[in-house]
């Protein structure tokens, strides 16, 4: 560090000396100049004294030896009086000499006897007092410092001043000599001690600035030292902030970009499909929103078209998931390529499909793409060993004339393709505001329905089932009815599919299946006997898994033997589930009877269907339709129960309606009819009256 005390030191100590080296020489001179003043005005007036008291002698002495070249001499009586009188007026003073001259600079009179006579002509006091002035001369003047430094010389002050006569006019000169050696040893003295006390005090000064100077140096050493320690610290800190910095810097960077990867990877799949790779729902709407807002700047019109798939659900429920996963690939690639470039594919989810067609000029564009779509679907979708019939409906909605947002349009375009689905397989239909009255129509009535149960509405009616050959009742269909105050009659038809897709259906099913058991058993109790009684499930209701915990706690609560129950399940449903075989068994093993339904319409073999714990077969009504007018399905019929019979399955024919229908089946060895030929399904007290007998 800066060595603060000794820099100052110096410093102070070279201005110290420079200072009392300027110092001590100014007060010498200043001194001295006073010294010179006080000792002429002094001697000036001393001599002034001198001259005057003398004055009447000296008159007299200056014109005696003027014009005379002899001195005048001492042995004169003037002479001796004046000597006295000079003696007696320097007594007692420094004066050392006194000399008075005449006009012609000869000395007429000195203390000293011998100079008398002198001439002193060129002599500066003599001329300046000759002109009327006065003069002080101090004799070692010019050599002061030798005077100072030695006492022994005399230090003489002589001082001139004029003579004058009567007239004023000057005479002559008087000199005196003062002795100032005293004042020069005083003056000596005093500055040797003045010299002493400037040392004295300088040196105090300085011993005083550098003890202050240490001082505040030992504060600042203190503190650089304290600073350097903090310092010290600080970087340390610096240096392990650093780090850890980079530290944390490369692994946010590593963070950083797994989460953008992570992100990316979340972005595609946000918008994409994962099983189709097309867009998905999401992806769809946020194009269909900018699409609409060009289309409106643009004044364009753009079309919705919605894309469902008609038999998917059969293939799904009896192929499996797997086919049915391969197959909305496959029908994904083929649609595709029947879409322009400029329009977009996404999948809605399950077996819908949506596309987006822009810069429509009219319908009849639209009526192209929805042919070509339609179009794509007649040939078969081959995937593995199965070669799969399927076609698809399609709903579209136009924008302006249809809607003007997103909602509006894929809510139109979806209702359009409910109608086109109604009007049969493989069409498609233009959305009409009359369709939004038909959904709300459905709104309206699933509201109700939610209420039904509650209210009371629902009813169960009772189908009998006649032994072919004997034509005796061995049991009933249970089949729902509904009595709504707003609706009036409503079929099951119109109902179900709205209970299954609203989920309903598993609450209305419970019912169903309770209120048939409790029916039986009351019967029971008043002594009507029913042996056996078949209620519909619902897939729905099937794949609850409390489901046989609560057919369990049915047929406990109300007492039926499990063996008068048997349950229809449809072909399809039964494919669907992966866990058919397990459930089913379940199901035996309680001891409930199980039919299949609708049998013939769905995709499964009879061989696969002998390992199933199923004993009986509902041939479709459709088929049992044909009888007597299409050998294509007297001929299903027909090969349906033989192949049942061989089986060990007991079979039921739906829809009979006609002797001849009835006679046909019996001959064909088919054990049981249900159908409007032997009772429609109707209300327990009717079904009591004319089926059942007291015992
Ligand atoms: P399904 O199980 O095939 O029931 C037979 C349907 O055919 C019944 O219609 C019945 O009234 C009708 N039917 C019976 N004989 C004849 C006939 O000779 N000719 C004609 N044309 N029709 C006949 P329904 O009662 O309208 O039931 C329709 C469908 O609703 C049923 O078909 C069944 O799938 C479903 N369903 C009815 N009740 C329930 C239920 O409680 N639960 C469930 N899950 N589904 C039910
Ligand atoms: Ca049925
Ligand atoms: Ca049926």
């Amino acid at each position: 560090m800066f060595n603060l005390s000794r820099y100052f030191s110096t410093l102070s100590f070279i201005l110290i000396v420079l200072a009392a080296g300027v110092l001590g020489p100014l007060y010498q001179k200043i001194s001295l100049d006073q010294l010179q003043d006080l000792a002429e005005s002094r001697n000036l007036a001393m001599a002034q004294v001198f001259r005057n008291t003398l004055q009447p002698q000296l008159a007299a002495l200056i014109s005696q030896t003027v014009g005379r070249d002899e001195a005048p001499r001492e042995t004169t009586e003037a002479m001796r009086g004046l000597r006295a009188s000079v003696h007696d007026l320097l007594h007692d003073t420094a004066v050392i000499r006194l000399r008075i001259y005449n006009r012609l600079g000869n000395i007429v009179f000195s203390t000293d006897a011998g100079e008398v006579g002198q001439s002193r002509l060129d002599s500066e006091g003599f001329r300046t007092a000759m002109r009327g002035a006065t003069l002080s001369d101090l004799s070692h003047r010019d050599n002061f410092q030798a005077l100072l430094g030695s006492s022994a010389e005399v230090a003489v002050l002589a001082t001139f001043i004029p003579i004058h006569g009567l007239d004023k006019a000057v005479e002559g000169a008087f000199e005196i000599d003062l002795d100032v050696s005293p004042f020069v040893t005083q003056l000596h003295r005093s500055l040797w001690w003045v010299t002493a006390g400037i040392v004295a005090v300088f040196g105090a000064l300085d011993m005083l600035q550098y003890l202050v100077v240490r001082r505040a140096q030992g504060i600042l050493e203190d503190q650089e030292g304290r600073i350097k320690a903090a310092r010290d610290t600080l970087e340390i800190q610096v240096a392990a902030r650093t780090d850890e910095l980079r530290r944390t810097n490369s692994q946010l960077e590593g963070e950083i970009a797994d989460r953008r990867k992570a992100q990316s990877k979340l972005n595609y799949l946000a918008y994409h499909d994962p099983l189709t790779g097309l867009a998905n729902r999401r992806c769809f709407i946020e194009r269909l929103e900018k699409s609409l807002d060009d289309a409106k700047r643009r004044e364009e019109r753009l079309a919705v078209l919605f894309i469902d798939l008609d038999q998917f659900k059969q293939v799904n429920d009896s192929l499996g998931h797997g086919v049915g996963d391969e197959l909305l690939v496959s029908v994904a690639a083929r649609l595709s390529e029947h879409v322009r470039l400029m329009d977009m594919l996404a999948r809605l989810g399950g077996d819908e499909f949506i596309c987006l067609m822009e810069g429509v000029r009219g319908p009849n564009e639209v009526e192209v793409l929805a042919g070509e779509i339609i179009a794509a679907f007649e040939t078969p979708f081959r995937l593995g060993d199965h070669e799969l019939f399927l076609s698809a409906s399609v709903g579209i909605s136009l924008f302006p004339d249809d809607g003007e947002s997103v909602l509006d349009l894929l809510r139109d375009a979806d209702t359009a393709m409910y109608r086109a689905k109604l009007l049969g397989r493989g069409n498609f239909h233009f959305y009409t505001p009359e369709m939004t009255r038909d959904a709300q129509a459905r709104i309206r009535m699933e509201n109700l329905l939610r209420r039904a149960l509650d209210n009371g509405e629902l009813a169960v009616h009772l189908q009998p089932q006649i032994e072919a050959s004997s034509g005796r009742l061995v049991g009933a269909e249970a089949l729902v009815r509904w009595h709504s105050p707003e609706l009036g009659e409503v079929m099951p038809m119109s109902f179900i599919p709205l209970a299954e897709d609203s989920g309903l259906i598993v609450g209305l099913g419970n019912w169903v299946l309770r209120e048939t058991c409790r029916q039986i058993m009351s019967w029971q109790e008043s002594g009507f006997d029913l042996s056996q009684v078949s209620v519909n499930l619902s897939v729905k209701q099937l794949e609850r898994p409390e489901f046989i915990d609560t057919l369990t706690a049915i047929l406990d609560e109300t007492g039926l033997a499990p063996e008068r129950l048997k349950l229809e399940l449809t072909e399809s449903v039964v494919m669907a589930m992966d866990n058919s075989f397990a459930l089913l068994e379940r199901l035996r093993e309680l001891g409930v009877g199980l039919a299949l339904d609708d049998f013939g319409t769905g995709y499964s073999s009879l061989s696969y269907l002998k390992l199933l714990p199923v004993q009986q077969l509902k041939i479709d009504r459709s088929f049992v339709e044909g009888i007597g007018c299409n050998a294509g399905d007297e001929a299903i019929v027909r090969t349906v129960i033989e192949l049942a019979g061989r089986l060990g399955f007991e079979v039921v024919a739906e829809g009979v309606e006609t002797t001849q229908q009835a006679e046909f089946l019996a001959g064909l060895g088919c054990e049981q009819l249900q159908g409007y030929l032997h009772g429609r399904a109707v209300a327990p007290a009717e079904f009591r009256a004319r089926w059942l007998v007291a015992k």
